[in-house]
């Protein structure tokens, strides 16, 4: 029996002008990851059929794709009531084989030709899995799976097992999102949730070789390549910066209380470089409220002073517990806690300024020129150009004079 998988997404929440577009993205993402699927689109679902030996890492692909609410496995038949019958005590079999007993059967009209009710064919379809598979029994309120008949115009579509799915919006509908990330555990969960809501992701990194090793890098290589698992099969970018000679200098040059808050102040001047050449509007960050000294407002604040850009901060309300259990579910936990230390840690100042303020910020770094600085810094990075887990291309930066 030819398989499909049956997708749902959030409908209700849907503008009309925007649906439009929610579908085309989804169903373009659904298809970059899936090669040579056939997508297709009928009235509030989409039809994506694979061929059977890759069903199962299909519905992987699926639970992780952002736009999908929920999605089943099912199939077309014709309205013959054979056909019906046989088709589900087939579906009924598979859910059987995951250990699931007890059912329900759902029948929707949508086409009223068809000459029963759905209240006379639900207790049809139901005798006769019960007759098939005298293991089964009927449970209306609790049933451990489902069997969904929808009488169409276009025909019989029949499914099961219905999995809820991540939610969210299609990653691209929102547009794209220029990510800090970091080694730790909150910048790729940031990431995670901005893609969640429909932006297309890249991300930049900023290390500072000797002083951080290759397994550091390796580390947010790896960050990178789950966080491109969950961008909808669209390239991911990771522009790794090469931040060494920036650190020295500030180390050098300025009053050691404000170091930290100047790296990041240039991290942030770069990252707007980078994205503005790309035509991307949004940073975004792992930044959190009075987690550790360095992030209190008057900080973040003058962090942001060096971007026009929107500065999205998805982890601004959670807790570090609710970030874990994210990090864990969305497979970027056991990467971040490895020991590799972070740029950031390598000058760590032992007394950082806690309220730091424009007029002192300028003073200090008086002696730096953060423009040459931050030209610099571009020149001798790179670019990872990853897609669904795996590096296409390593490449160097260009960023057009009128841009940088
Ligand atoms: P994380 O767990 O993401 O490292 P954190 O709670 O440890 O966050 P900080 O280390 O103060 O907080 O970093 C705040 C944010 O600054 C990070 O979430 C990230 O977005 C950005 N950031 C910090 N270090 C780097 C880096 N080396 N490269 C790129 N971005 C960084
Ligand atoms: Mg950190």
């Amino acid at each position: 029996m030819n398989r499909f998988v049956v997708v749902r997404y959030g409908e209700i929440a849907l503008k009309k002008g925007n649906r439009k577009l929610f579908e085309k993205v989804l169903v373009n993402n659904i298809k970059r990851q899936l090669g040579r699927s056939t997508v297709e689109r009928i009235r509030g679902r989409i039809i994506v059929s694979v061929p059977s030996e890759r069903l199962r890492s299909s519905i992987e692909i699926m639970s992780r794709t952002f736009g999908i609410q929920n999605f089943s496995v099912g199939t077309w038949t014709s309205y013959d009531l054979e056909d019906i019958y046989l088709t589900s005590v087939d579906l009924a079999k598979d859910e059987m084989k995951r250990g699931r007993k007890t059912f329900k059967v759902e029948t929707r009209r949508l086409d009223k030709r068809f000459p029963l009710k759905s209240v006379e064919l639900n207790p049809l379809v139901g005798e006769r899995i019960l007759e098939e598979l005298p293991e089964t029994s009927v449970d209306i309120h609790n049933p451990e799976f489902k069997i969904e008949i929808e009488i169409r115009d276009e025909g019989v579509l029949i499914s099961s097992g219905k999995t809820t799915a991540s939610g969210g919006l299609p990653v691209g509908v929102s547009g794209r999102a220029l990510l800090l990330l970091s080694g730790g555990i909150d910048s790729p969960v940031a990431g995670w949730l901005a893609q969640k809501r429909g932006l297309d992701l890249d991300a930049i990194h900023f290390s500072s070789p000797p002083y951080t090793g290759e397994r550091s890098f390796d580390k947010v290589l790896s960050l990178a390549k789950t966080l491109s698992i969950y961008n909808g099969g669209r390239e991911f970018r990771l522009y790794s910066m090469h931040f060494t000679d920036a650190q020295i200098a500030v180390h050098k040059h300025v009053e050691e209380r404000y170091s930290l808050v100047c790296q990041r102040r240039l991290m942030m001047k770069i990252a707007s470089k980078i994205a503005e050449a790309q035509r991307i509007i949004a940073i975004v960050t792992g930044e959190n409220l009075g987690q550790v000294a360095s992030q209190t407002l008057e900080n973040l604040r003058v962090i942001e002073e060096q971007t026009e850009l929107i500065v999205l901060r998805p982890l601004l309300s959670y807790d570090k517990i609710e970030t874990i259990e994210l990090a864990k579910q969305i497979g970027t936990f056991e990467t971040s806690i490895l020991p590799y230390e972070d740029c950031c840690t390598v000058f760590v100042p032992s007394n950082p300024v806690t309220k730091a303020r424009l007029f002192d910020i300028n003073r200090v770094e008086a002696g730096l020129d953060l423009e040459c600085l931050a030209k610099d810094i571009i020149e001798k990075s790179k670019m990872y150009r990853i897609k669904n887990g795996d590096i296409l291309e390593v490449k160097s930066i260009e960023i057009p004079e009128e841009a940088s």
